[in-house]
């Protein structure tokens, strides 16, 4: 492995090179001595561009060309504080759970998700959590819950940041044309956002609010106004968020905090308070303010990941209001219909509307830092490994 500023010597995939490859060429080709590039993270803030070599898929594996990458939370966590969670940066490694990508090569018993084979040219969305598919949680149905599961691009299994990748195929599910790059690589997020949404059960003409306006909490607003929630509130400090909220079915916007909100706001999700409460911001005070304008009997759905892994609330109020607080993690089976929303997208999610920002893979550290500032309004980046 090397780091820049060692001159860069691997040469690229380019994408006429992945269209005429087929199963036998494929498998040559990666028989063959080859580097590709990828992105570390080696601590906060340090990101370098670097060289490794190609391996083959195992028989239940493929090789994919990564085509987009885009920049997500957990990523910013590890890239700020060099930690998320309970998981720490214990050395270097490639960041990237959100992607897609184009089959290079699969091994011969290979399966994508839905039990077919992959085939060289096919794109495909990865969904990074993989489960055991063995234990309690995973066969109740909650793969998201199982204690044996690694993550495609946590610490302990490198990410996609990387001109090529190689995952399990169960974890591929193919794409339609319908579906671009960009689009393909934020359904991971999207069908954290559905799972999020699943677990506040939220109900046509019934109020809902979402504090925190990341890509996530947008989806979320979305999902939202597509169930038909009204009215539909949605806060972030950051204006252009805000607004961008109004474009996915906000009923109101605000560009500041829930105790920031004005009266007549407040007032519009019901005298007592909001019936759903989604917290996707990261979390801190974010979570007290949440409480405060849920009314009794109300969900609160916790999504944000606090940077210091704990959180406080105003616990004599989520008492009297007899509050139901839910933690969301991650997706459970959402991804085909994550798919399925994401193709239509006039009635479903236009996800391509989210992507503020396209980057090269050699430019990930001005992309990481762009999203660290909340700068040039962006929204969400995504990172193209082939350009
Ligand atoms: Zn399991």
């Amino acid at each position: 492995m090397r780091s820049t500023p060692v001159p860069f010597t691997a040469r690229p995939i380019r994408p006429g090179q992945i269209r005429r490859l087929d199963g036998v060429v494929a498998a040559r080709k990666y028989d063959e001595p080859n580097l590709h590039r990828v992105v570390r993270l080696h601590g906060s803030c340090d990101l370098r561009l670097e060289t490794r070599p190609s391996r083959n898929p195992g028989e239940h594996e493929v090789i994919l060309a990564v085509g987009a990458v885009g920049v997500c939370g957990s990523d910013l966590h590890l890239y700020n504080e060099g930690r998320i969670g309970t998981t720490t940066l214990a050395g270097p490694f490639v960041p990237g759970p959100e992607f897609m990508g184009t089959v290079l090569a699969a091994g011969h018993a290979c399966r994508d998700a839905c039990g077919q084979s992959l085939r060289p040219g096919q794109r495909v969305a990865v969904e990074p959590h993989i489960s055991c598919g063995n234990c309690t949680w995973c066969k109740r149905g909650q793969p998201n819950l199982c204690p044996h599961h690694t993550f495609i691009g946590l610490p302990g299994c490198d990410g996609a940041l990387a001109e090529q990748v190689v995952v399990p195929g169960r974890q591929c599910y193919p794409l339609p044309d319908s579906i671009s790059d960009n689009a393909g690589a934020l359904l991971e997020a999207l069908g954290v956002a559905m799972h999020a949404a699943s677990l506040s059960r939220i109900r046509p003409q019934e109020a809902v609010m979402v504090a925190g306006l990341g890509p996530i909490g947008l989806m979320i607003v979305r999902l939202a106004a597509l169930i038909g929630a009204a009215p539909l509130i949605a806060v972030d400090p950051l204006p252009w968020r805000a607004k961008f909220a109004r474009c996915w079915g906000a009923t109101h916007a605000h560009a500041g905090t829930l105790t920031s909100m004005p009266e007549r706001m407040r007032r519009a999700a019901g005298q007592h308070g909001s019936p759903t409460v989604f917290e996707t911001a990261w979390a801190g005070t974010a979570i007290t303010d949440c409480v405060h304008a849920a009314a009794p009997g109300a969900r609160v759905v916790l999504v944000g990941i606090p940077p210091d892994d704990s959180f406080s609330l105003p616990h004599s109020v989520a008492r009297r209001k007899g509050l139901t607080l839910l933690f969301s993690r991650r997706m459970g089976a959402e991804m085909p219909l994550a798919i399925r929303l994401a193709s239509s997208d006039h009635e479903g999610v236009n996800l391509d509307e989210l992507v503020t920002h396209k980057w090269r893979l050699d430019q990930t550290a001005r992309a990481f830092s762009q999203n660290a500032r909340y700068a040039d309004g962006v929204l969400k980046s995504v990172i193209h490994p082939q350009r």
